[in-house]
């Protein structure tokens, strides 16, 4: 079985677990940005309350852009790491005001997805993760997000090299995974690092990927 073969058995497996996930109603971009930057290093409870602490105080970008730094930072404060996020997402805002005279990022949707995941990842605090999550979620673009589960277990499960770095994961996994599948893989893979696949504990016997994953093999080798 080649390489591309077996993602597409993970698939398989992946969707007979935790079945085919329905695209959740997308936020526009540049709430997916900021929601994002938000989801740096915490969970996705404590984004949200963030979020939408920040959307009460300041209802439209233009008041989140102009507001105190501070002001920011008080009203993220759930979402940790608020002295770097804050100046983090005004960033974002004063250069979509700057290049696009307006607070959008729908000119994302035309460029070449090459020139969009470059103006994203250009971005202060923004690196390959985000940019795809902004492309693959907001847009539906064929971006594929690496996240700490996914790159522990695309490592271990052999379809990606062991030492291969979180933003080398992006492209390999790409060029690997056929687009249509991406938002759902993208989902069970996290699941199934949440799940069974967890980074101190892997739960190996009863995984159904353990005839395919030379790690799992290792590990429960008599
Ligand atoms: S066999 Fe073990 S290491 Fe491999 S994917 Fe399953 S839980 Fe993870």
């Amino acid at each position: 079985m080649n390489a591309v073969e077996k993602a597409q058995v993970i698939h398989e497996r992946l969707l007979e677990r935790y079945g085919e996930q329905t695209e959740r109603p997308h936020l526009e971009p540049v709430a997916e940005l900021v929601s994002t930057i938000l989801s740096q290093n915490t969970n996705d409870r404590n984004r949200d309350v963030a979020f939408e602490r920040l959307r009460e105080r300041f209802p439209t970008w233009e008041e989140v852009r102009d507001a105190p730094l501070e002001e920011i930072e008080e009203a993220i404060r759930p979402a940790g790491l608020a002295q770097t996020k804050a100046p983090r997402i005004q960033g974002a805002l004063r250069r979509l005001s700057e290049e696009q005279g307006l607070l959008t990022l729908d000119f994302l949707e035309d460029l070449p997805l090459g020139e969009a995941r470059d103006w994203l990842t250009s971005l202060d605090g923004v690196g390959p993760k985000t940019a795809a999550i902004v492309l693959l979620f907001a847009f539906g673009r064929p971006a594929f997000p690496v996240d700490t589960h996914i790159h522990r277990v695309s490592r271990r499960l052999g379809l990606i090299p062991s030492k291969t770095s979180r933003e080398k994961a992006h492209e390999l996994l790409e060029e690997l995974l056929p687009p249509e599948i991406y938002y759902t893989f993208h989902l069970n893979l996290i699941a199934h690092g949440r799940d069974t696949c967890q980074a101190r504990r892997p739960d190996c016997p009863p995984c159904p990927l353990l005839d395919l994953c030379p790690y799992g093999q290792e590990q429960t080798a008599p």
